[in-house]
């Protein structure tokens, strides 16, 4: 099979499995996404969404956060880890967009302190509705055990699965992908014996096996 088609029938399968997009953080706003996404990184969304909530009670808006006192700030985010330099960036990526509109595209987005490209990807999805392949960890896992890609580097992972999937359905199968591995292709145990997918994963084998070397 060739990878396109492929990674088409990988889509159109978790697509079934998934028909609902879920979105773990619950902040709608798109400054207050954005800022839950960068907070997200070495912690877990719920935490992001119990952390978030004093956050923008002690600073309803953009003005607000960019003027913070960055030692309280640091205060109310502590449980997300990585605090000073989260703490840090947010506070700089608000005083950035005082005035103005969060950009909408990623060469302007990645500009934004403390935003990379996967934080890039989840605003120009989430927000945007734009194509974006967000490479996170279980995204990373989840097309690396499918052989889509033969890589660990996050941008080469999205550029490419970028350059075989149609735009259309690019944030769709990111969503659909990483809940595929928070679900079923868990990072210790792969769910193989039950997995829809097993006749179009070469990593089948060595787990069912118990070989694998993961
Ligand atoms: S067969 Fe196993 S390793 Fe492959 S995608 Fe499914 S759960 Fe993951």
């Amino acid at each position: 099979m060739e990878k396109k088609e492929k990674v088409m029938a990988i889509y159109t399968l978790l697509d079934g499995l998934y028909p609902e997009t879920i979105v773990f953080l619950d902040q709608k706003d798109p400054f207050r996404f954005m800022v839950s996404v960068i907070l997200s990184a070495q912690t877990t969304d719920k935490m992001v969404n119990q952390v978030v909530v004093p956050l923008f009670k002690a600073y309803p808006t953009v003005e607000s956060l960019a003027n913070a006192d960055i030692l309280l700030v640091e205060e109310i985010i502590h449980a997300t880890g990585f605090y000073k330099m989260k703490a840090k960036n947010i506070v700089a990526c608000a005083k950035t967009l005082v005035g103005r509109q969060i950009p909408s595209t990623i060469d302007e987005l990645v500009k934004l302190p403390g935003v990379g490209r996967k934080t890039a990807n989840c605003v120009l999805g989430e927000v945007f509705h734009k194509p974006a392949i967000i490479v996170d960890t279980h995204f990373g896992r989840v097309v690396q055990r499918l052989g889509i890609v033969d890589t660990k580097d996050p941008e080469k992972i999205e550029k490419e699965i970028a350059s075989i999937l149609d735009p259309d359905f690019q944030y769709r199968f990111s969503m659909a992908a990483n809940l595929f591995g928070r679900t079923t292709c868990h990072a210790k145990k792969p769910s193989c014996p039950i997995c829809p997918l097993v006749n179009l994963c070469p990593s089948a084998d060595a787990f069912l096996k118990g070989s694998s070397k993961e």
